[in-house]
């Protein structure tokens, strides 16, 4: 039996979900509800549009040798992709036939064994960890961070390369000791490329409106230039690969 995937969207040309060009898809479907979401209207799971996977191999094949000669390849993103993990992992293995590098954008919320199968196939973790304290990650996001530790720990021992990123919102996830628990916890793992941190912003606030909703965050403002410096000087004092 096919196995079909449920995407909102596809970028073809991408740069900064992963390294290099790469083709993105992202999957419809979060358990998520994070108060900043700038991707509202992916959290729907019977949403979006249904695709199989060679539908999506023949696409990114018209756009192969852009993401081969830029070090780039395929991310799954989202929603979240981990929701649907066969059908990444059948995808990702597709991907790696053609020599493509695989990169998989969660906020870990699907526990390790769950995608057992796909972590075997995903060269590079995007791993979004929206705060460091269960209380306020469940505050902000409506779910605890346990899951999410869980995996940023499987991953550090399993020895795939991950990325972490960490949106900072002043007031919300900017307190100093807050970011030291983070570094502490991410010092303690061996597999990271680069910590990211990035500047809260309110590009998808319009996304909230559009269906009727209200935007939890208005009014917040994104961080000073300077604050977010200051964020990234204090990981960085964990020997941290921040960025
Ligand atoms: S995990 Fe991503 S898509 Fe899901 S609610 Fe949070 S920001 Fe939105």
């Amino acid at each position: 039996m096919t196995v079909t995937g449920r995407i909102h969207s596809i970028e073809t040309f991408g740069t900064v979900d992963g390294p290099g060009i790469r083709y993105v898809v992202f999957f419809q479907g979060c358990p998520l509800k994070c108060q900043y979401c700038h991707n509202r209207d992916t959290w729907d799971p019977r949403g979006g549009r249904e695709v199989t996977v060679d539908e999506l191999v023949n696409d990114i094949r018209q756009y192969e040798g852009f993401y081969r000669s830029s070090g780039g390849g395929v991310t799954a993103s989202g929603g979240e992709p981990a929701l649907q993990a066969a059908f990444v992992e059948e995808l990702f293995r597709r991907c790696h036939r053609e020599d493509l590098h695989t990169a998989l954008d969660t906020s870990g919320c699907v526990g390790p064994q769950r995608i057992a199968g796909l972590l075997e196939v995903t060269d590079l973790v995007l791993l979004d960890i929206k705060h460091i304290d269960p209380a306020k990650h469940r505050e902000l996001t409506g779910v605890s961070n346990e899951k999410t530790l869980a995996l940023a720990r499987r991953l550090s021992e399993m020895g795939i390369s991950v990325w972490v990123r960490h949106v900072l919102i002043p007031g919300l996830t900017d307190d100093p000791r807050d970011l030291a628990r983070l570094g502490e916890f991410l010092a303690g793992l061996n597999n990271l490329q680069k910590v990211e941190i990035l500047p809260y912003h309110t590009l998808g606030a319009y996304k909230w409106e559009q269906l009727g909703l209200k935007y939890p965050l208005k009014g917040a403002e994104p961080p000073s230039p300077e604050a977010v410096a200051q964020a990234r000087e204090l990981l960085a004092g964990f020997d941290l690969p921040t960025a």
